[in-house]
């Protein structure tokens, strides 16, 4: 089983960072009973749903090296509730959508990043690395409505970068797909106006979304899953591209 999901992420043996621990299992483990009483969102969903997010889950949790930083011990809770917020993003998509995600890395609190003085709570790397702080991640967890969730953003971005290129436009969207330039470039564009004359507190989106393209992406997609009533209402084109490109609708009643 192992075998197979390496195979399916394409991925190699982990390689053990410096003074880090990298889980090392020799089996695969169902981490469903974890997941359902870690993960409220999994039960909002349908069935089927549920079914195709807890075997995304598991194939991340299974499959994707997860590696402790800083002196962090990777515990089953952080494999769990960090695979599930991928799984969360991509459970209508194929999961061959991760077959870049190459490496999880978990830091206890802000990441050290040399030569700035920028405080840092998660990174994605063109190659499929992923770092995240846990004490952001548990802050997500429990703030589900606030439009603000640093795995949600760094996982968009893995998605984003599928191609190689970080510029919002996942692979298989070229900018007129699916009314693709319609919504988000669009969306994009009048975010990017309207934050440069300053937006209202109160915006449905944190002005870092106006960055670029992929940062655009990447809040979107936060406020998507946390806000979806205000993100509709505000931003019907960028909720109906987002909508189409993952395939939910969070808006739509459980069936
Ligand atoms: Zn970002």
């Amino acid at each position: 089983m192992r075998k197979l999901l390496r195979r399916l992420f394409g991925l190699g043996a982990p390689k053990a960072a410096k003074a880090t621990k990298t889980t090392t299992t020799t089996t695969t483990t169902d981490w469903s009973a974890l997941a359902l009483s870690r993960l409220s969102y999994l039960a909002d969903l349908s069935e089927p749903e549920r079914a195709r997010a807890l075997g995304h889950l598991n194939a991340i949790a299974n499959g994707v090296p997860f590696v402790g930083a800083d002196g962090l011990e990777i515990t089953e809770e952080m494999v769990v509730v960090i695979s599930g917020t991928a799984a969360r993003l991509s459970r209508n998509l194929p999961l061959s959508t991760w077959q870049h995600l190459r490496r999880i890395t978990v830091t206890p609190a802000h990441l050290a990043m040399h030569g700035s003085d920028d405080i840092v709570f998660g990174l994605a790397s063109s190659t499929g690395e992923v770092t995240l702080s846990w004490n952001a991640v548990t802050h997500g967890l429990r703030n589900p409505l606030d439009g603000h969730d640093t795995a949600l953003h760094e996982f968009a971005h893995i998605l984003d970068v599928g191609d190689g290129l970080f510029d919002g436009i996942p692979p298989g969207h070229a900018p007129d797909h699916h009314g693709w330039a319609h919504g988000l470039a669009r969306g994009f564009v009048r975010f990017q106006m309207k934050a440069n004359k300053g937006l209202k507190r109160r915006n449905v989106m944190r002005a870092y979304g106006a960055t670029n393209a992929a940062e655009f992406f990447a809040v979107a997609t936060e406020a998507f899953f946390e806000k979806p009533r205000q993100l509709k209402r505000a931003k019907p084109d960028v909720y109906q591209a987002l909508s189409r490109y993952y395939r939910i609708d969070p808006l739509r009643k459980r069936r």
